[in-house]
């Protein structure tokens, strides 16, 4: 058995490896696909010490610092279940393969997914004008028109971010009426550069072959559909935790987040969790990478002391 199997191997996962190998205990890593999101991003700006990158490269060189180490990285599976420990200490986790790997120590970093519109233009255009990061890639539209896709807190956090930086920001909602705080919506309609259009389906994305030009929406009351000009658009109608394998084993909230503690322990003892799949406040990959140390650390903390 492992000491530590770490399921996901994102910055979170990559990094909870590299810590535990380094304390020369018998470390693996199970992953769905290598790189996460990270394999999406395009330009990466805000990874401190590095000024640019891109995700792709980060990838490669996330890889190769694993595979300087004794680590058995199984990529290209897919855990299914996670069974608790009875009586013997070691955790089973499921594979979609049919095989079962056994830890004393599980890391759980299976990340997170943005939830798309589903529209078309929007994976033709995804890094190209279409975004789902407003810290990652806000500044990208400095003096642009963008827009904001959905009125929740996310939403409207986003468009009062992005309205510091770009020229005009439209925030279109789907409801009647923003969902978010109402601290925030007093905020957003107090900016002069902001547009809120409210009962409103974004139909789709619209772009010169290259990147985006504008975007449709229909007025869900009269049915008219509009189309608004602009460089920018920001998807926030929800970041959905890749946790739905887990039913059930473990503590998480309504949206499915695994609730951790300061430890990065998890409600099972000797399961710990990191990144973008917990409850940990803003999800970035630096914020991944040291959560996924830290719960490296509790673990062998863990293993010791056991
Ligand atoms: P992830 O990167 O999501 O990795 C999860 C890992 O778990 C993957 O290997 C996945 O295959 C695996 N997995 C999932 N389910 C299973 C399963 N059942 N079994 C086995 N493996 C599984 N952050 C920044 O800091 N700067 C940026 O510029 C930036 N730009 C971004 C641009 C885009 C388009 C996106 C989508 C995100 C961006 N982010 C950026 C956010 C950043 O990528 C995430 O916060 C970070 O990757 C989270 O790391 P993670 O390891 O927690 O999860």
């Amino acid at each position: 058995p492992f000491d530590v199997l770490v399921v996901g191997g994102g910055p979170a996962g990559a990094a909870a490896a590299i810590y535990a190998a380094r304390k020369g205990i018998r470390t693996g890593v199970v992953a769905e696909r290598f790189g996460g999101q990270v394999l999406d991003t395009m330009g990466i700006e805000n990874f401190i010490s590095v000024p640019h990158t891109e995700g792709p490269k980060l990838v490669a060189q996330l890889e190769q610092h694993v595979k300087d180490y004794d680590v058995d990285v199984m990529n290209v599976q897919a855990a299914v279940k996670l069974k608790p420990a009875n009586g013997d200490g070691l955790h089973h986790i499921e594979l979609a393969s049919g095989a079962s790997v056994k830890a004393k120590t599980v890391i759980l970093s299976t990340g997170a997914r943005w939830r798309q519109m589903g529209v078309p233009g929007e994976d033709e255009y995804r890094n190209k004008g279409v975004a789902y990061c407003p810290h990652c890639d806000g500044p990208l539209f400095k003096g642009k028109r963008t827009a904001v896709i959905g009125g929740g807190n996310s939403g409207v956090e986003a468009a009062i971010d992005l309205a510091g930086i770009v020229r005009h920001v439209t925030l279109i909602e789907f409801d009647s009426q923003l969902r978010a705080d109402a601290v925030l919506q007093t905020k957003l309609r107090s900016l002069p550069n902001v547009t809120i259009i409210t009962s409103a389906m974004t139909t789709q994305v619209l772009g010169d072959g290259g990147k985006v030009t504008g975007l449709v929406y229909k007025n869900r009351e009269t049915g008219e559909e509009h189309t608004v000009e602009l460089e920018g658009i920001f998807v926030q109608i929800g970041l959905v935790p890749n946790t739905e394998w887990l039913n059930g084993s473990i503590a998480m909230t309504n949206r499915g987040e695994i609730e951790v503690d300061a430890h990065n322990a998890t409600s099972l003892d000797g399961v710990f969790a990191a990144g973008d799949c917990t409850t940990v406040p803003f999800k970035q990959i630096v914020i991944a990478m040291g959560e996924g140390a830290k719960a490296s650390l509790a673990a062998f903390d863990y293993l010791i002391r056991h």
